[in-house]
């Protein structure tokens, strides 16, 4: 099959068929929540042939999946925590997904400042350690690099009393886009996900669980979802989906992340950071022409629908910049975007400190045929949907075969290499940075983009000024990545609302026209739907006083 004939249909356009689908079936599982979790559930069970249903409240990756640092992985700072079983398991799935999925998963140099020689010879020894624990498989080994290399690498950088550096190789990602592909795949093996769906409620009978109580958010109806086991993937909103009587299960922890110019810092890769007032490190990390700037990490007691950055996480995070880059510009008017989200850490009374809380995921069933998986790592999404797969088996779920593990490890179909794209893209009317940006977001779909381009060349029209998104993404959007609302595609589908500092009415307005004639919308409809777009793209930097 040619790789372009793999793209399927999956489209708001269908929403009422699969809704009477949900309706009809009775499924083998039936997963709530559509973040990384529950997407990598979908397709690993969809592989190994499972009959599976996905119900999402807002859209998928609405959670924690589009609010992260962006890396796929190994942990190199819980090394400390004794955690290595953890950073082992990490790299070795960050290893796998840089080959599964080549062009949305690309290895980025981490740069680490070292201070004087003892210090620059312990850290070399940790991070050997760190290789060792990857299995000598990440993309390229630790290098320690000398003061005049470290100016090289990163010439922007100038931290008084350096004495030299280390350099390691993690993967960048775009988090909502790998929940998308990875929900895709699960759709592709014959799964059915919805977004917009919340489950109310778990339906049991003589005590086993047989489905949810779901409504509609978009027209308010409700509806059964029946299934023979249910799990609840619903990340930092799990204990909302438990049974009352039950002890908690999440510690909510709050990381927020600014998005500037990359001209404004003046980096060149990755570096990791000490702030210079509690000497915990962030992420500098490039992302094309941007720099993302993150994180914190802070008990969060607030509502996780609504999570935004305040002004003293900005400051937090600022302090941490200057220290380093003497020279970035970076002021509150030159931030184009912030994103906040809330890590869905499994609780340890005994921990009190939130940066030391274990990233290890849990595991268990709640109640016969109600089961539960949640914390862990994006990174790691593969092998915790395999744990819970043979725990569920273990349980009497389904009945499974040891040798189908495997099938999860396969390539993505929607992945491409670099060389494979080459080969295979049919225009190049576009520059180097659009092609770029079309290869690194959609992989197979950009070569859908690029025909329909092709075939009717206003579509190659860019949404905005200064981004590489073209029209023939949106179009794409609906057919294939089942956007539903303006803010799915401006906030999650593309980076167009986080790159963008100005005129989200423009941009929100343009998106609800173009959708609203695929979707048949009216004039309410779309202008509720700018509305709510811009109202939270504004609260994503309401502390600019915005
Ligand atoms: C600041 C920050 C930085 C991070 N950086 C990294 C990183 O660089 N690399 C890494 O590997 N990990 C990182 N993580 C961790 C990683 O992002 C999370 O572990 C992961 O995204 C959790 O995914 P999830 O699917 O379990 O939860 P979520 O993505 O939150 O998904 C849960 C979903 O369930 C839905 N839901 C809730 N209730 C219901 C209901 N009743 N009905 C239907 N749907 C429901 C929600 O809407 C949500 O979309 C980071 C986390 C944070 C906060």
């Amino acid at each position: 099959m040619n790789a372009k004939e793999s793209l399927m249909t999956w489209s708001a356009k269908d929403r009422d068929t699969y809704l009477a689908e949900l309706s009809e079936k009775t499924y083998d599982v039936l997963i709530v929540g559509g973040g990384i979790t529950g997407a990598g559930m979908l397709r690993a069970l969809g592989l190994r042939g499972i009959s599976t249903a996905l119900i999402e409240k807002d859209d998928f990756g609405f959670g924690t999946s589009s609010k992260s640092t962006r890396l796929a992985h190994g942990g190199v700072r819980y090394i400390i925590n004794g955690e290595f079983s953890l950073v082992s398991e990490a790299c070795h799935e960050r290893d796998w997904l840089r080959g599964a999925l080549p062009n949305l998963v690309r290895p980025v140099p981490i740069v680490m400042i070292n201070h004087n020689a003892i210090g620059s010879l312990a850290f070399g020894m940790y991070l050997r350690f760190y290789d060792l624990l990857s299995g000598w498989n990440n993309y390229k080994n630790y290098t320690h690099l000398s003061l005049a290399d470290c100016k090289e690498a990163e010439p922007q950088v100038s931290i008084p009393g350096t004495h030299s550096a280390s350099r390691i190789y993690e993967c960048i990602i775009n988090d909502a886009r790998l929940t998308l592909e990875i929900a895709k795949e699960g759709v592709m093996t014959g799964g059915t996900a919805v977004n917009y769906l919340e489950a109310k409620r778990i339906i049991t009978k003589n005590g086993r669980a047989t489905g949810v109580e779901a409504v509609d958010r978009l027209t308010g109806d409700s509806l059964v979802i029946s299934a023979k086991n249910v799990v609840n993937a619903c990340g930092p909103w799990t204990d909302d989906l438990m049974p009352e009587d039950s002890p908690k299960v999440i510690r909510p922890s709050k990381g927020v992340h600014i998005v500037v110019k990359r001209e404004n810092i003046g980096n060149v890769g990755g570096l990791y950071v000490k702030n210079p007032a509690d000497g915990r490190s962030i992420f500098v990390l490039a992302h094309g022409d941007f720099t993302y700037l993150g994180t914190t990490d802070t008990d969060y007691p607030g509502s996780l629908d609504d999570c935004y950055t305040e002004r003293e996480e900005y400051e937090y995070l600022k302090m941490s910049v200057d220290s380093c880059f003497p020279d970035a510009r970076f002021e509150e008017t030159d931030i184009l975007g912030t994103y906040a989200g809330v890590r869905p850490l499994v609780l340890d009374p005994t921990e009190t400190t939130e940066t030391k809380t274990s990233r290890r995921e849990l595991v268990d069933e709640v109640s016969p045929g109600y089961f539960v998986i949640t914390g862990g790592k994006l990174t790691i999404f593969r092998s915790m949907a395999e744990k819970l797969i043979e725990f569920m088996a273990k349980k009497g779920a389904f009945d499974i075969k040891k040798s189908d593990t495997k099938r999860s490890k396969n390539r993505f179909v929607l992945g491409l290499t670099p060389e494979e794209w080459a080969a295979s893209i049919t225009s190049k009317a576009f520059d180097e940075k659009t092609l770029a940006h079309l290869y690194q977001n959609y992989g197979v779909g950009g070569l859908s983009i690029l025909d329909a381009v092709t075939a009717d060349g206003s579509t190659g029209d860019a949404i905005t000024t200064g981004q590489p998104n073209i029209q023939a993404e949106l179009d794409y959007c609906l057919e294939h990545e089942m956007i539903t609302r303006v803010k799915d595609f401006l906030l999650r589908r593309t980076n167009l609302s986080l790159h963008q500092r100005d005129d989200h009415e423009t941009l929100g307005r343009e998106t609800a026209k173009r959708m609203g004639a695929s979707l048949g919308w009216d004039d309410a409809r779309i202008k509720s739907e700018v509305a709510e777009y811009v109202d939270i793209a504004h609260k994503n930097s309401f502390f600019l006083g915005t």
